[in-house]
Formats: C-alpha cells, structure tokens, sequence
C-alpha cells in the first residue's frame, strides 16, 4: 500500500483492485455479500495503523461531463476517480468559478464530500449540486442532493450515519460564468495586489493558491504526510471569552451561529510542537498542524505521536482536537 496512502506507510492488504465503473464495483462486491473490503481514492486522506486483513478498491472512475448549462451557470457531473486538482485546473481552463480557492488539494473528486473539503475561505459544499453513490449492501444507486449530504465544516453524512455504506460514483458541481472570486484570505488577497490584479479571474486566484500552497505545505511526493491532521476546534462563547482573557494574541474566527473556530495549528504550536522530531515522525518546519514522516515511521509511530500532540493541547488549553484523517 506504500505507493497509495501519501503517508508512504508500508502496509500491506489482501488484494488491491481498481474499480473503473459501476459495473465492476456491482460485479465485485455482488460476488460475496458479506465481503469485506475499504475503498480508497489517492489515498491523501488516511493513516494505515496496520496492515490491512481485507481487499482494498482504488477508485478510478473518470469523465468529466457537462449536463446542462444556463446563461449563468454550468452544471458538471464528474467521476469520483478524477483527481481533484485536475478538475479545478479543467474549471479554471473554462474561466468557471466556484473551485478555484481549492486548487492543489491532493485526492479524488469522490472523497471531496466525504469531507466537504475546503481551502482559503471556500468549502466544496457551495457548489456541490449532488452525488450517485452505491449503496454497499443492496447494490443499488442513490442520488444524494446536497441537504442530504448534511455539510458541516469537514464533515458529512458520509463520515456519520452514512459511514462506510455507500461507494461515491460521481459528483455534480454548478460552476459559475460570472462569479465574483473569494479573495477573503489575506494571503490570497496580498498575492493578488502585489500583481496589481484588481479583477481577478478564477485562474488568477487559482495561480496564487498554488503559489501559497507550495510555500506552505509538504509536498506528499516528498515527505509523507495527509495534510492538516487536526480540525480545528469550534468553541463556545464562554471558552472564547476565558482563552482570549489568557491569550489575547491567540487567533480566532467568529461563526455564524456564535460559535468560534480556533486555529489548531496555533495551539499545537504554542505547546512547542512546529517543527518537533520524534523518532521518523514528527510536525512540519512551516505548520505545527501537518503531521510528517520524516522516512520510515509507522503508522503506530504517528498515530501515538498525534495523541501525544493532542494530550498537550488538552493539558494546555482545556480543548479535545479530533483528527481530521481518517486513521485505519
Ligand atoms: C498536502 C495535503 C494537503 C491537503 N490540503 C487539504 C485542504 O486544504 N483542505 C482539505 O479539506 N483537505 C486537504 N487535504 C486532505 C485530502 O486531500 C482530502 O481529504 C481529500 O479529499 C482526500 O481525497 P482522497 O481521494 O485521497 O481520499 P482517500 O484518502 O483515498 O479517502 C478518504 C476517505 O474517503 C473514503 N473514500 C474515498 N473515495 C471514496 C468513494 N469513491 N466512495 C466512498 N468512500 C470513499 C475512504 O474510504 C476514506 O475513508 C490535504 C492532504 C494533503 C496530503
């Protein structure tokens, strides 16, 4: 499993098969019910514990499919196996906004809802329309709108209820023609007005999450790692109100139902953890919430070394940060 988990952990699992269409996925799973089986996109989004006592399906489902169109927007239907940077570099191609905040975000179109991933003050639930998703147990197709997903900050019905019951066929998208791009973030935004770009295109904003991105963040064909393996913790008024009093330079970002999010990687950072090494594992030089391995670690090795890592902010800050991977 090394090549397919951008942890590059050496597991191993019984069988790994690529899945291009529907039908195989009915024809594979219909030849033994009880079956059991985990299904992977790039792999970008998991940390193999163990090695693995079951087959694991690759999805590589394409197509990238324009189902009808209006004067202002596009509606695109998308196999889950594309990946999902090519098809936001496809949408910038066609000047289409709506993805383009999440440019170079490693993985496939069909674990984007899973997740509901978002980058740079955009999340992909704004212009998810629907999924056709099999249903693992009677092997039927079912269309999922976007109510029914149940979005919330990285999260789904796909990671609750919906965990583990369903293989994501394709996800339809609604791009805009003329969409006015989010330049909310400041590092967007400087980027943006260093080049004098007053009226960004989609592909300009595109150009500097890139940019932004690769100054940032590992890049997984280098160090393993699975990106932010924290959430960032959402906190109560009151607990905004007692961490601000102790540390009034602590960053924080109101939500719309009077909630707050805090930045975890600024926690971890503030328990002395940016750039720390243990063993082959450890946190990256330029973001405390990037969990790396340095060559060679474990899964077990990383794993205990990220609840070290939430023990600390525990014992600090009096706040529980949840991984954001999923840790198999
Ligand atoms: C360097 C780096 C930067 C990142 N930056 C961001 C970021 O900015 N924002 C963000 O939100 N995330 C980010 N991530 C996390 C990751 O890219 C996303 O979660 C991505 O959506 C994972 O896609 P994947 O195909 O690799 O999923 P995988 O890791 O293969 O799978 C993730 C989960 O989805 C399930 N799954 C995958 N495909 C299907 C399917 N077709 N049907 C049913 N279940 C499926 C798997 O079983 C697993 O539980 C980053 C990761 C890395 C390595």
């Amino acid at each position: 499993m090394k090549k397919y988990n951008s942890f590059h952990i050496e597991a191993s699992c019984l069988k790994r098969i690529s899945i291009f269409s529907k039908k195989d996925f009915v024809e594979y799973a219909g030849q033994d019910a009880g079956r059991n089986y985990k299904i992977l996109g790039g792999g970008s989004n998991v940390l193999l514990t163990s090695d693995l006592d079951c087959d694991v399906l690759i999805n590589k489902i394409k197509g990238i499919n324009i189902q009808r169109e209006t004067d202002e927007d596009i509606f695109v239907e998308v196999g889950a196996g594309e990946m999902w940077h090519n098809f936001v570099m496809w949408t910038v191609s066609h000047d289409l906004g709506g993805l383009e905040n999440m440019a170079l975000i490693p993985g496939t179109v069909g674990a984007a809802p899973i997740q509901n991933i978002g980058a740079y003050g955009v999340e992909q639930k704004e212009s998810f329309v629907s999924l056709k998703a099999i249903d693992k147990e009677s092997l039927k197709e079912r269309i999922f709108t976007n109510m029914e997903c149940m979005f919330g900050y990285r999260d789904s019905y796909f990671k609750n209820a919906g965990k583990d019951k369903f293989f994501i066929t394709s996800v339809t998208y609604r791009l805009s023609k003329n969409s006015v791009p989010n330049t909310s973030y400041k590092d967007v935004s400087e980027w943006l007005a260093s080049r004098a770009i007053e009226y960004p295109t989609p592909n300009d904003v595109a150009t500097a999450v890139i940019d932004i991105r690769r100054q940032k963040l590992p890049d997984p064909a280098e160090i393993g790692n699975a990106g932010s393996f924290f959430k960032n913790p959402i906190v109560d008024q009151t607990t905004i109100d007692v961490l601000s009093g102790m540390y009034p330079q602590m960053p924080s970002y109101p939500l719309d139902n009077g909630t707050y999010k805090l930045a975890a990687g600024w926690l971890i950072d503030q328990c002395g953890y940016k750039g720390v090494r243990v063993g082959n594992t450890g946190t990256y030089k330029n973001q405390a919430l990037v969990i790396v391995n340095y060559g060679g670690a474990t899964g077990e090795e990383i794993k205990a070394f990220s609840e070290e890592i939430q023990q600390a902010v525990l014992d600090k800050f009096n706040i529980r940060i949840e991984p954001e991977v999923n840790i198999w």
